[in-house]
């Protein structure tokens, strides 16, 4: 309804109902303007009704919606059933084009834009959140280890004779896999324990840094995880990249002949080490934030990557990956074969519109006032039964207490896990403390797969808490774990050889 359409309906109703009508048709107006001349979350976030306007307004603008349009192609986002249409607003031409996931499709201006401007609005998310330095974002409709692969593979042509990836070990497959199916090598530096952490070896790191730069396309650190592992140390791992780098170089440059010299001038990008930060959920932690920053203030952080579903409370799907270097960005864009979904970009878009800056902030505040409050209660509970709280101060999201007593007593502590899912409790995880050699991915771990490092001397359970979680989920949290354990010690008292009943 523009302003001639309202003129025309006063006509039919009653001026002054229709000027209030008016006034609330601008105000929505005025909330689009701003958006479009901003390209930041709003200030408050947008009720239902503006949103679905400004979603078919979009909607209006791809062909397929167009008026009396008849398609003549292969692609015409035809869609079958409603129920399919509805659930996405008659959007149906997908994001990007055959040889770039976020170029402009012709066909589908509505479709273009709300691409852009989920990541206008997602960038600006994660900059509240902390990443204040990052310059562009780009939505990927893969989860986190897709799309840490298709930063290898984007990599490569930068560095084409690299055959070697350094993971600081995180013991979750998907950072493996996502190694191994861009093709690389992956040389995975185990942590060692400090006090009750695991911690980056940067020793080990550098070693290899040192003896192979050439080889290595790019370290791997991960910022949010499972404690008792620790954030890596990415200040420390961001400048070795930038400088190990360099420092090889001229280590070629010493011993070769000048022709080489220059061949090596023309690529210099060889010995570059890549720095790719797995920030799976850390956006959510303003620690976490603080150290990334930090580190790409001081070193090399080349492409941080984060989780949709673990920061923004949308369905698992997609990644947000963000960096300082639009170029590197669209190097992945460009590797991207084919088309993709758009549903990634519409239900962040929706759900960023509807957050607002003021409730995005409000969730971010609640957690990091939220996480002592379950430490603690989470203690309580390992001191009645006469545990201990793992001390990961560094782990700004997960903690974990230990299941040693319990283990001692005899009770099989990977079984209290499902215990806790019986319950209804999902999420945490038990590590018990084990030497059983295990094969991940075709990778040998000695001792095991979980702990994050060889000899971890606790069997424990770990808990989140993580964006979204209540005090009452912490309340019934605490009061389930609790419930577990006094069942835990009443099956212990049962006959040594009824092993079936800890598994009931
Ligand atoms: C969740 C997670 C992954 C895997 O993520 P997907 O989104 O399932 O690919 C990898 N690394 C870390 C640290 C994670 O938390």
């Amino acid at each position: 309804m523009n302003e001639q359409h309202f003129r025309l309906a006063k006509t039919l109703v009653n001026d002054s109902y229709m000027k209030q009508a008016e006034e609330s048709r601008k105000r929505r107006e005025k909330l689009i303007r701003k958006l479009f001349a901003n390209r930041k979350l709003p200030k408050d976030g947008w009720d239902e009704v503006t949103i679905r306007l400004f979603l078919q307004e979009i909607a209006s603008m791809d062909s397929n919606n167009f008026i009396g349009n008849v398609g003549a192609g292969e692609r015409e986002a035809r869609v079958f059933s409603n129920i399919v249409r509805e659930r996405n607003y008659s959007l149906g031409h997908g994001i990007g084009r055959s040889g770039d996931i976020s170029a402009i499709q012709p066909k589908a201006a509505g479709s273009s834009l709300l691409a852009k401007l989920t990541e206008c609005l997602v960038l600006d998310a994660i900059k509240i959140a902390g990443l204040e330095s990052m310059k562009a974002a780009l939505v990927v409709p893969v989860a986190t280890g897709m799309a840490m692969t298709l930063i290898f593979l984007s990599l490569r042509t930068l560095k084409p004779h690299a055959t070697k990836i350094i993971l600081s070990r995180i013991d979750q497959k998907s950072c493996i896999k996502s190694i191994q199916a861009a093709g690389y090598e992956s040389i995975i530096v185990d942590n060692h324990v400090i006090q009750d952490e695991a911690r980056t070896d940067i020793k080990s790191i550098s070693n290899w840094l040192e003896l192979e730069a050439d080889k290595i396309l790019c370290v791997v650190s991960t910022m949010s995880c499972f404690a008792p592992r620790a954030p890596d140390d990415i200040v420390t791992i961001a400048t070795l990249c930038q400088t190990m780098g360099k420092r090889f170089l001229f280590k070629l440059l010493s011993n070769l002949y000048i022709y080489i010299y220059i061949y090596i001038w023309l690529n210099i990008v060889w010995t570059d080490v890549f720095h790719i930060v797995n920030n799976a959920y850390g956006v959510q932690s303003r620690q976490s934030n603080v150290w990334i920053e930090s580190a790409s203030s001081k070193g090399r952080v080349d492409i941080v990557v984060q989780s949709t579903d673990k920061n923004f409370m949308v369905p698992v799907g997609g990644a947000v990956l963000v960096a300082k270097r639009v170029d590197y960005l669209m190097k992945v864009a460009q590797i991207y074969p084919g088309r993709a979904s758009a549903q990634i970009h519409i239900d962040l878009l929706i759900t960023l519109l509807q957050m607002g800056q003021s409730t995005w902030r409000e969730l971010l505040r609640q957690r990091e006032e939220l996480f002592p409050v379950l430490k603690n209660e989470f203690s309580k509970i390992a001191y009645k039964y006469g545990e201990r709280l793992l001390d990961t101060h560094h782990n700004p999201i997960s903690m974990a207490m230990t299941l040693d007593q319990l283990e001692a007593k005899g009770f099989p502590v990977e079984f209290f896990g499902s215990m806790l899912f019986t319950r209804f409790v999902s999420g945490t995880r038990v590590v018990a403390r084990k030497n059983n050699k295990t094969k991940v991915c075709g990778i040998d771990f000695p001792d095991g797969f979980g702990a994050h490092c060889t000899n971890y001397p606790h069997s424990y359970l770990t808990a989140a808490c993580a964006l979204g979680m209540t005090r009452q989920d912490i309340v019934a949290f605490c009061d389930r774990l609790d419930q577990c354990f006094q069942e835990a010690y009443k099956k212990l008292e049962l006959p040594k050889d009824d092993t079936r009943t800890f598994m009931d």
